[in-house]
């Protein structure tokens, strides 16, 4: 066998795969608008010879067809990185790892301690919104030791952040092909999730904003997005989600009740798609913030 010495190295790269856009709720439920759930992501970052994959999904439908993209590549898949405790980033690992066996699932500690203690109300939820739909709960990531990753030996840094649309949680930066793998920390033409947090930890959000934005990514791929969504419209995402955080701190104290801060907010971001995400997010604050009182 002779090896070409002239031939470039393969680069490593980022192929996204996005969900369905499911309905939602699974059935009708008291305080729970219909509507749908945003279109969420799973990224494959390969090099030559191996995968790592990037948040695993949660729909069997999209889990299937997620695995045979990874089989088509030829590629080994070596690692699943799961970036923060939601069950629409997770629950693919059952069933990736029963077809892939020789994965490791991993995620940061104190994540998975988070993944337990929300287990089960989490999975009631999800079956609540997604029904059969969704893939049952079932393992957990291991532990990641130190906070790089290797696809045929570049690096993957996976970064805390403070707060996103939950905290913990991560993003991954992969510095080889400028690329931010944002998970919920920044929201790409999509409502933002602000219904899990609250006034304080959306300010903790703008901080994370900036952290994604010193790293001068030329793509940024959001956990949520249209399924035509530009990666690589880096600026405008960063700008709509800062500002879309902004406005929605500034609307939230003086909203009459949850329509209207829904219809300030959509009318400032009216090519925003996932509307339910706006609905779900003004009623769970506005409650907390009347609640309060
Ligand atoms: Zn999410």
């Amino acid at each position: 066998m002779t090896t070409d010495t002239n031939a470039p190295a393969v680069p490593i790269r980022a192929t996204v795969f996005v969900s369905r856009w499911p309905n939602v709720p699974a059935a009708e439920f008291p305080g729970i608008p219909d509507g749908t759930f945003s279109p969420t992501t799973a990224i494959l970052i390969s090099g030559a010879t191996e995968i790592v994959l990037i948040d695993a999904l949660y729909l069997k439908d999209d889990v299937q067809d997620l695995g045979d993209l990874i089989e088509r590549t030829g590629k080994k898949l070596t690692t699943i990185y799961i970036t923060h405790d939601h069950q629409d980033h997770y629950l693919g690992i059952g069933p990736l790892k029963e077809r892939f066996p020789d994965v490791k699932c991993v995620a940061l500690p104190h994540v998975i301690e988070s993944m337990k203690e929300t287990m089960d109300i989490q999975t009631m939820q999800w079956n609540l919104l997604f029904g059969d739909a969704c893939i049952p709960a079932g393992p957990l990531p291991e532990p990641l030791e130190g906070h790089t990753l290797y696809v045929d030996g570049s690096p993957l840094n996976i970064i805390e952040v403070k707060q996103a649309d939950v905290h913990p949680t991560t993003i991954v930066h992969i510095p080889e092909i400028d690329t931010v793998i944002a998970g919920d920390s920044i929201y790409n033409e999509i409502y933002p999730m602000l219904g899990l947090s609250t006034p304080s930890e959306w300010q903790d959000w703008l901080d994370t904003v900036d952290v994604v934005e010193k790293l001068q990514p030329k793509m940024i791929v959001c956990g949520h997005r249209r399924p035509d969504g530009d990666d690589y419209a880096v600026e405008t995402m960063i700008a709509q989600t800062r500002s879309y955080i902004q406005d929605f701190i500034a609307a939230f104290p003086t909203a009459k009740d949850a329509d209207d801060l829904v219809a300030t907010m959509s009318a400032k971001y009216p090519n925003h798609a996932n509307l339910w995400t706006l609905q779900f997010s003004a009623i769970n604050a506005i409650a907390a913030r009347d609640g309060a009182q």
